[in-house]
């Protein structure tokens, strides 16, 4: 796979002066509609997968893309895709549609066509299994610009007569590979004969196996290939840091930040982020949590960040919260902490923050929260940088009170070195009279410990977010060639229970509809559901232990092939 390196430095006409909005999507030849809602967003620059799919998709060019969540891949295919599209249609039938693998995939992807096309006035619509389906033929019956659909779902309305393909200018396949594993092939080959033939077709995939590649073969004309993290030479060496990762979902992320910067103590600390809105943001956060903060971006002008770099240096500030751009450059003595509240974008990207710290000799940490679907980017960085990541857990409550003990610990040696404790000396002789020695202690301790470390009010615990491993070296599941799928499959965490479900075969059920009502039912992946095995009048589908009872509860809330079931934990046998 070949493909022009990707220019990732900024223009080096763009100062990031701040007041200028003129910036890198600008060159992209994008429509003003558009740039304005990327820079409501707060959207700095293209991110390298933006910059290399957006020219030769607004040139109608098909496109075959290997890149994984946190590469900016969404904005990558719905920006060309809004700006070629007629703005303030009315009524009329689909001119895109996104095929996408699940439910909640359907939402975000749908919710980023918002964001970016409210200006152009762009009716996007999600349809999915399990959501009533009487809203998505009211929608799709007054008129949609572009539906963001899980396969199965979509051929459904499209069997219905309610999703008319014939005006699509452009299909987009979004995480392909992982619509095969679900085992959708068949489903996509179907919908994909009801998409007229001069069509512009896009395909993002994480992976490229070689189904990957015969679907590319089959349905795209010559495209642009695109791969984030490969044959790009990384500017330099990466500089030699300890470099952790916290595998966590995105409520909690604050929260983490918060705790992460407690067990480490940084003397000043940068923390990345990927738009101005998310800095402001964050700053707020931080700053409500007790933490001095500082935001630095590109819409301050000269004076603020000059300001803001004035107190860093001077220690009135502790945490940097920045954007890449704003950021570029920046050599401050004190930092000793990198962290990465989002992956970035790209390898090189990451290169450039932790470039940062560890610099001249000195010591530094790069620290990265990945939400779990990201957790595959973190393994393209490490590939392309030679260095390992360790993933740690989040400190839980007990580590922090710990911790915390430790620092009034350290606080009261001090104090027994260095200071002058003579003036309390009559304190606790008193005291003595009254009460043991060590109880006086004790007491001391306490007060001191509650000036020291005043107890933090997040003190629920932080969940761990499970790790999704990466696909390389799996065997590909088995579509839809037998009702028993995923011989080869991983047993969800070695522990899988069985879910009963009393419609099989007879009823026309297949893997694939469990695997969407499972998938569009509950936030659980389809690369957490087990071995599925479809008997004539019952199927059974294994998944992990600890989301048995999510599963059922999703499942007895939905249909299957239009019909309610029966769910429930399988008892052993009893049914055969
Ligand atoms: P994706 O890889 O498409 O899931 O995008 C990851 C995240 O990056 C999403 O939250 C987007 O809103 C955000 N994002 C995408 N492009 C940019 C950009 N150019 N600048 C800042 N944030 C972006």
């Amino acid at each position: 796979m070949s493909s022009a390196p990707a220019q990732h430095d900024a223009p080096t006409d763009t100062t990031p002066d701040g007041t200028d909005e003129a910036n890198a999507f600008t060159e992209l030849g994008l429509r003003a509609e558009l740039l304005g809602a990327l820079a409501a967003l707060g959207y700095e620059e293209p991110t390298p997968i933006q910059r290399e799919a957006i020219p030769p998709l607004l040139g109608g060019r098909d496109l075959l893309g290997q890149a994984a969540t946190g590469t900016g891949k969404t904005a990558a295919f719905a920006l060309p895709l809004l700006h070629r599209m007629p703005a303030h249609r009315d009524g009329g039938d689909p001119v895109a549609l996104v095929l996408v693998p699940t439910r909640e995939l359907a939402v975000q992807v749908s919710e980023a066509f918002h964001r970016y096309g409210k200006d152009l006035g762009a009716r996007v619509l999600p349809i999915y299994g399990g959501q009533p389906i009487g809203r998505q033929l009211r929608a799709l019956d007054s008129g949609v610009d572009v539906v963001v659909a899980t396969p199965g779902r979509a051929l459904d309305h499209i069997a219905r007569g309610t999703l008319r393909l014939g005006g699509l200018a452009t299909v987009v396949l979004d995480e392909a590979d992982e619509m095969l594993d679900m085992g959708f092939a068949e489903d996509i080959e179907a919908i994909l004969e009801h998409a007229p033939a001069q069509r512009q077709t896009v395909l993002f995939s994480a992976t490229m196996p070689s189904r990957i590649d015969g679907m590319a073969r089959q349905h795209l004309r010559e495209p642009v290939r695109i791969e984030i993290g490969r044959e790009q030479q990384v500017a330099g060496e990466a500089p030699r840091v300890r470099q952790s990762a916290y595998i966590v979902t995105r409520a909690h992320k604050p929260a983490a930040l918060g705790r992460v910067l407690d067990v480490e103590s940084p003397t000043a600390a940068i923390v990345f982020c990927r738009s101005r809105e998310e800095v402001d943001r964050l700053t707020e956060t931080m700053n409500g949590r007790g933490y001095r903060s500082e935001a630095l971006h590109g819409g301050m002008s000269q004076e603020q960040r000059d300001r803001v770099m004035g107190r860093l240096r001077a220690g009135t500030a502790d945490l940097l919260v920045a954007t890449d751009v704003a950021a570029r450059g920046l050599d401050v003595e004190q930092l000793t902490h990198v962290v990465n509240y989002d992956v970035p974008s790209a390898p090189e990207s990451y290169v450039h923050r932790i470039g940062r710290v560890g610099r001249a000799g000195r010591e530094g940490v790069a620290i990265t929260l990945a939400e779990p679907r990201e957790h595959r980017m973190l393994k393209t960085i490490e590939r392309v940088t030679g260095q390992r990541i360790t993933i740690d857990k989040i400190p839980t409550v007990a580590d922090m009170r710990t911790r915390r003990l430790e620092l009034t610990q350290a606080a009261l040696r001090e104090s027994l070195l260095e200071d002058d404790l003579d003036p309390y000396r009559v304190i606790v002789e008193t005291l003595t009279d009254e009460f043991d020695l060590m109880e006086v202690a004790l007491a001391a301790v306490k007060l001191a410990h509650e000036v020291t470390s005043p107890g933090s009010d997040d003190e629920e615990e932080i969940p761990q977010a499970p790790v999704r491993g990466p696909r390389e070296g799996r065997p590909e599941a088995g579509g839809r060639g037998g009702d028993r799928r995923g011989g080869g499959r991983p047993r969800p965490g070695g522990n899988g229970v069985q879910v009963f479900i009393g419609l099989g075969r007879r009823a026309g059920v297949r893997p694939q509809d469990l695997v969407g009502a499972i998938t569009g039912e509950t936030g659980i992946s389809g690369r957490d559901i087990g071995s599925i095995e479809i008997a004539d009048r019952f199927s059974l589908v294994e998944v992990p232990q600890g989301m048995a009872d999510e599963v059922i509860a999703g499942l007895r809330g939905s249909t299957i092939k239009g019909r309610k079931a029966t769910v429930r934990r399988d008892r052993g046998g009893d049914h055969r």
